[in-house]
Formats: structure tokens, C-alpha cells, sequence
């Protein structure tokens, strides 16, 4: 059987960095805390946790010395109480999620309504809405568009969680723009995101089956397993090599393989070297 493996799977730039940058903040012995999970994987976080890392769910005054903020960055208002609380801050956000930050606080100050298509869950998300002063509007997707509070908007930016699936994103811009009649749109998704995105819309054409690997708690992860299983009903997602099942390799002459942005490399080789001892009759 012949492994296919995606050239973008794993790790992305920012995941990389962010993990870089709490490594060496880790290795000066600082007491570094930061507000969550670094990346939605529960290896990394096992692994950043016993580097001295510790995860907290809200900054008070007994919070510590030096406060991380992830990849997936922090609302102003966090950047303001860690500094209030003299904290000092590792700011290791995404460069990407930056620019959209810069994005929707110059819009906003141009009287725009800033629009997030995104999970309104999530971390970054979060990060996004709370760059601004006016309530940001987030859109889940379509069945989240209330034709009545659009009606009420004049002038729009709408910018997109890096991680989301373009074609959805699309979808929902053109209908926003039947609503609002000026609309400016910023294709904020990643360059990382666009190329993974990219591979999984061919991969499994040219794959008998195809093996996406990451947390359950990723949402890039699941972007790119919804988007295979929609061209190739034999894609399964996984977390570790135990999860995958023989049967479903069962007659396959190739199997693709691709991995979120938060999954380490290691998961990654175990899988390729179980798929690559597996005897199939
Ligand atoms: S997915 Fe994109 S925006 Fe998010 S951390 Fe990775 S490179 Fe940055």
C-alpha cells in the first residue's frame, strides 16, 4: 500500500513559533502561565505543561510573574488586566492573526461593523471580536444569518477565522453582500490554511482512503476531514495509531495522509510507520 502524505501536514508557522517562544520563556525559569490550551492537541499541552507551563482559566492578582498569550491571541481587554496586574507579557500571537487584529481595529475606527465568520467558541475568534469597541458580529454560517439585523448595517468589514474553509466563507460573503450595501471583505485565512486546504481537495481523489490525523478538539483538524469524507467517503480521523482500523484498509493500494496545524510530527511517524508494518491480506 502506498502512504501519501500531504506536504502541509503538522505543525503551521504559528503553531511552530508559539511553541518556540514558550519553550526558551519556559527554559529562563520564568513562572509563565497563559490562559488555556497552546494548541488544541493534548500531547503538546502535556508536553509544554511538564516544561514548567502552567494553564490557568482567568488572570487574578496571584497569577504569577509572566503571562504567555498563544497563537491564537487575546482580546485587548487581557492585554490590559495583565498589565494592570504587572504582569509581564509573551506575546507569541500568530503574525497572521495580528494582521487581522490590525485589520478589524483600523476598519472599525473608519466606522465599518466589523463581521468575524468564524466559531464563535473559539479562542481565536474570541481574540478577533475583542479587538474592537462596538459588539463584533461573529457568523457561524449560514443558517446563522438573521436577514433583520443585517438589513440595519451600512457599511460592513468582514474578515474570516484563519482557519475556515474559503468556499464556506465565500458563500456566506455573498450573501451578506445582498444585505449590506458597503461591503468590504478581507480573505483573512491563512496562507497555511489556504495551501493545507488546497492539498485536501485533491488528495482524496487520487487516495483510496485518506487518514486525517489530530486532536478531536482541533477545528482545522475537523475543516480538513469534513472536506475529504465530502470527496472520498473512505477518510477517517484519527488522534494516535491506535484508533485505525484494519478493515479500513482493506483492499486500499494508497492511503493519503494529512494532519492538522496543531499536530506534532511524532503522531504523524507513528502513524506512518504502523501504516507502513501493517501486513494486509
Ligand atoms: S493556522 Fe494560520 S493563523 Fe493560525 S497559527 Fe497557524 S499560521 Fe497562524
Amino acid at each position: 500500500m502506498q502512504i501519501n502524505l500531504a506536504k502541509s501536514a503538522g505543525f503551521c508557522f504559528g503553531v511552530k513559533r508559539a511553541l518556540d517562544i514558550a519553550k526558551k520563556s519556559a527554559r529562563k525559569g520564568n513562572k509563565v502561565v497563559m490562559l488555556g490550551d497552546i494548541v488544541h492537541n493534548e500531547k503538546v499541552v502535556r508536553k509544554i505543561t511538564l516544561s514548567g507551563i502552567k494553564k490557568i482559566s482567568r488572570l487574578t492578582p496571584a497569577t504569577g510573574k509572566t503571562l504567555l498569550i498563544r497563537a491564537h491571541g487575546e482580546p485587548l481587554k487581557v492585554f490590559s488586566l495583565a498589565k494592570q496586574l504587572k504582569l509581564k507579557i509573551i506575546d507569541a500571537t500568530c503574525p497572521m492573526v495580528k494582521e487581522i487584529h490590525k485589520i478589524v481595529r483600523k476598519m472599525e475606527r473608519a466606522g465599518y461593523k466589523i463581521i468575524v465568520i468564524g466559531d464563535s467558541k473559539h479562542d481565536e475568534v474570541r481574540g478577533i471580536a475583542g479587538q474592537v469597541k462596538e459588539k463584533a458580529l461573529v457568523i457561524e454560517n449560514l443558517g446563522a444569518i438573521h436577514p433583520n439585523v443585517l438589513k440595519k448595517i451600512k457599511k460592513a468589514c468582514v474578515v474570516v477565522q484563519s482557519t475556515q474553509n474559503l468556499d464556506n466563507a465565500l458563500e456566506i460573503v455573498s450573501i451578506l453582500k445582498e444585505y449590506i450595501p458597503n461591503l468590504n471583505f478581507f480573505n483573512t485565512i491563512c496562507r497555511p490554511t489556504q495551501i493545507k486546504q488546497a492539498e485536501i481537495k485533491n488528495m482524496p481523489m487520487r487516495n483510496d482512503c485518506m487518514i486525517i490525523i489530530g486532536s478531536k478538539n482541533s477545528a482545522n483538524t475537523k475543516r480538513l476531514y469534513e472536506i475529504s469524507r465530502r470527496l472520498n467517503k473512505k477518510s477517517w480521523w484519527v488522534n494516535s495509531k491506535k484508533e485505525i482500523r484494519r478493515s479500513w484498509l482493506k483492499d486500499a493500494k494508497s492511503v493519503g495522509l494529512t494532519a492538522g496545524a496543531s499536530t506534532p510530527q511524532e503522531t504523524i511517524a507513528e502513524i506512518i510507520s504502523y501504516l507502513s508494518s501493517l501486513k494486509l491480506s
